[in-house]
Order: C-alpha cells, then structure tokens, then sequence
C-alpha cells in the first residue's frame, strides 16, 4: 500500500541534502539515524520542518514507507536493510533520487583511485570554460541539496562503488572509470567480481549517444568490457597510440576524442599533475572536455594550471635541501605505488597506520629503487617491520650505518623527526601510508594536516 512517505537513513550531507530535495518536491520524509546527528543537520532538518531520529531507527515506521533513500556508508547487511529488502521496499542512492528532478548533463567519474583528482580536474575546465556547473558526489555538496536550492546545467559527479549499488534507472552522459584494484572487499563478500560489477553500474542505461571513458590498459576493465559489451561509445585511453583516443607519446600527452576537432597536444613537463597516474587522470578528464566541446586552449590552460586536491601528492615545504609531500589519501598499497612512482629523487618514505589486509610486496620493487630510509607510523608496526626486514631494510637504531634503513615510530612527531634526521640535502620526505588512519589519527586529513604542520616547524 502506497503511502506518499519516504525514509532517509542516515543524516549526514547526503541524507539531510535529499530530506530537503523530497520535501521540496511535496513527499512526506523521515530522517532516520541510527547514530548522532551533527547539530548544523539537525538546524537544517528542522528549519525545513523535516521529522528526524537519531541513535536508533523506529523500524515499524521504516518498513511503512513506500522508498528509502540510503547513506552510502551503510551496507547491505545491516539488519533494517535486509529487513527492507525482504519486504520489497526500493531502496535508492541519493544520486539516483535527485538526478529524477533535474535535466542536467551527468558527467560521473568511478575508479579505485584517482576519483577526486579527476573529478576536481574535469570540474576545473568545466568552470574555465564558463559551464554552470555543480560538484557533487563523495566531494562538494551533495547533488539533492544543489538540485533543490540552485540546479546546475552540469554536474561533476565523484562515485563511489556504494553509491553506485543503489542506482538503478540513473544515467551518465559522460561516465569515466581510471581502473579497478581490490579495495572493499569486506563490502562485497569477499568476491572481487561483486565490486568489479558495481564499478561498472556506472554504464548502466546508457545509449550509443553517451560516452564511456576508460583505462583500456587496465586488465579488469578490459576484460569485463569484452564480457558485458556497453553500449555507450567507447573512449579509451592509455599509454600507447594504439586503440586509444588519449595517450603519451613519450614527450606529449595527446588527446583526440573527436576527430572533427585538432588533436590536444601539451608537454608532459607542463602538466600541473605529475606522474603516471596523473597523467592518466589528466587524459580521462580531457577526453571529457573534449566531448563538451571544451577550446584545447581551456583544457590546456586547466592541465598548467590546476591546483591539486589536498593530501594528494601535495608539496608542502622545502627544510635544509628537503622537499617534503603529503600524499596521506594514500590509504590502499596501490596508491603508495603511483606515488613512489612519481618520486625522482631519493626518497624517505612514511607508511603505515591500520592495515586493511595489506599486501607490500606490490611495492617491493619501487621501495628498493627510491627508498633508503622507511619510516613505519602505526600503532603496530610488525607486519612491517617483518616484511622490509626480508627485503634487506635493518633497524635504523641498531644498524644506524646500513645502506638501506627503517625506524619504527608511534607517532607523528617521532615520525617527522626520524625523517628529517635521515633526509640528505636533494631527498623527498613522501607521506604515503598504504593504511588508513585510525590507530592514530581521526581521518587521512587529520593525519595529514598535522604532517604538514610538524613538516613546517621543523
Ligand atoms: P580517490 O578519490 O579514488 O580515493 P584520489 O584522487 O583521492 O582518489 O587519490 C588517492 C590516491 O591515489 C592518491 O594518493 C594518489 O597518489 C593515488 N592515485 C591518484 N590517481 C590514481 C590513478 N589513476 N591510479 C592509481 N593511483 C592513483
């Protein structure tokens, strides 16, 4: 039985951004979370006369509605969603429920990582270009909030595998996918393919008139390309000429999504971004601008120029000949791999933190290559201490003249300070952890602020 009511569950940007879009459009809604709620939502919710709950749900109420629109950051197998599913209530992401009140161009970016860089790219050439456009997604504010105060033409949109599980009739015009490595498995079962397919919800509905921009040296990617057959037009792009409409040609990063319009052609020196996966990133965010009709001179322009997003490979200072940079998203091993990557000096490198199940030896290779001094940061550093130990890296207090050298550390400063006693003049200091945060920290940006604010008191 239809009720005209709609649940919300969980009260944060995206909850409270879609209770106020459903209230706009005349639906009765409850707020529902099953912990606090942040006193500035709540002013929101009430100043929009929206009923809320907060540490708890009112499950009878719940199971009444006829839609709910769920926080990406609570899984399937919570107990009221399972309940909700065994009832045959819809349950919905708050990007599906907003893209159904506006008409604007969806351009959405997916991928392991590199998903805010580009999207904080392709937004940057979108506002170069004089575009109404809105951000939304994991970054910004949240798309319902935009749709029901002040609707854009365009949207860049950051997704997430969860958001992308509850999205069923929304559709991306331009929809971006940079690669596909193992993150969230405790999300998905345990199967790799489970993530795999919610990754590549992203192409759902779209026609031939829309446009898929992938990695096409991604061998996930390719291979379920090859299986499922999407029937969007297909923009890949990669290293080589061959097969890609974005590519290096050793010197240039070259983009050609259309072949009525000259080729982009800009230096690989010039880009704002550097490294391998930067200039990935740069070829999917181009390919995007090119398809919305973008000058090359604007995307150039966007390439040079732009910023960087925070805790991303983020230069913080210079001490004594020692560059120091704050890459503390990194918080999976193949983040820490482009990073290292990316590095052209010797390097100290800082890891560690919680470890998700972490496999180094990913890294081996670049470790050995760049780095002479490893500093461990966790609160348990063992598995670390086991793993460099094989690869020939000696306790920096016991062996203080080996080659190649680690010092365990529990904290930030400590960490800092065997940094900068290791560092020679010409070395970099890359903050780029493999784990996430919370044994010390409160968040990847907690912990990277107070990296840079140790780094400028040094
Ligand atoms: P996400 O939003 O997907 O977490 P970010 O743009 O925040 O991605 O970057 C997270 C980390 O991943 C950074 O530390 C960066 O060094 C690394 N990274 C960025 N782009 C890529 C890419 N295309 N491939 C692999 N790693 C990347």
């Amino acid at each position: 039985m239809k009720t005209g009511m709609i649940a919300v569950l969980g009260a944060g940007e995206s909850g409270t951004g879609s209770a106020i879009l459903a209230r706009e459009k005349g639906l009765d809604v409850l707020v529902s979370d099953s912990g606090s709620i942040k006193p500035a939502y709540k002013a929101l919710l009430d100043a929009n006369g929206i009923a809320w709950e907060e540490n708890g749900h009112t499950a009878e109420k719940i199971l009444s509605v006829d839609e709910v629109i769920k926080s990406p950051g609570i899984p399937e197998t919570a107990p009221l969603i399972v309940q909700l599913r065994e009832n045959g209530i819809p349950v919905i992401s708050e990007i599906e429920f907003a893209a159904r009140y506006t008409s604007a161009k969806m351009i959405c970016i997916t991928g392991s990582n590199g998903k805010t860089t580009t999207t904080s790219l392709v937004y940057d050439m979108l506002r170069r270009a004089g575009l109404d456009v809105g951000l939304a997604g994991n970054i910004g504010n949240s798309l319902a909030l935009q749709v029901a105060r002040e609707d854009h033409a365009y949207y860049v949109i950051e997704l997430s595998s969860f958001q992308l599980d509850n999205m069923y009739d929304f559709r991306a015009d331009i929809a971006i996918l940079l690669n596909i490595t193992p993150d969230h498995l405790d999300r998905y079962n345990f199967e790799f393919q489970n993530y795999v397919n919610a990754k590549f919800r992203i192409t759902r509905n779209q026609t031939a008139r829309d446009a898929f921009i992938y990695w096409s040296e991604d061998p996930v990617i390719d291979r379920e390309i090859a299986r499922i057959q999407p029937c969007a037009t297909l923009y890949p792009f990669g290293s080589s000429e061959k097969h890609n409409v974005a590519y290096t040609d050793g010197s240039h990063l070259v983009v050609a999504a259309k072949k009525e319009v000259e080729p982009l052609e800009i230096p690989l020196e010039q880009l704002a971004l550097q490294g391998k996966h930067n200039q990935l990133n740069s070829m999917a965010a181009s390919i995007a601008a090119q398809l919305l009709d973008i000058k090359n001179d604007t995307i150039r322009e966007s390439l040079r120029q732009f910023a960087g997003v925070p805790h991303r490979l983020q230069y913080v200072a210079s001490v004594r000949g020692v560059r120091y940079i704050n890459d503390s998203k990194a918080t999976n091993v193949n983040s820490c791999w482009y990073a290292l990557e990316a590095m052209t000096t010797p390097t100290v490198l800082i890891l560690g933190g919680k470890d998700k199940g972490n496999d180094y030896s990913e890294i081996d290779e670049l470790v050995r290559q760049k780095c002479h001094t490893l500093v461990f940061m966790g609160l348990h550093n063992e598995k670390l201490i086991e793993h460099f130990t094989a690869l020939g890296y000696a306790d920096g207090n016991t062996a203080p003249q080996a080659e190649r050298k680690y010092f365990s550390t529990h904290s930030l400063q400590d960490a800092v300070m065997a940094c900068a006693g290791s560092a020679h003049d010409g070395d970099t200091v890359l903050l780029s952890p493999c784990c996430a945060s919370f044994d010390l920290f409160t968040s990847y940006e907690d912990r990277g602020d107070r990296f840079m604010n140790a780094v400028r008191h040094l």
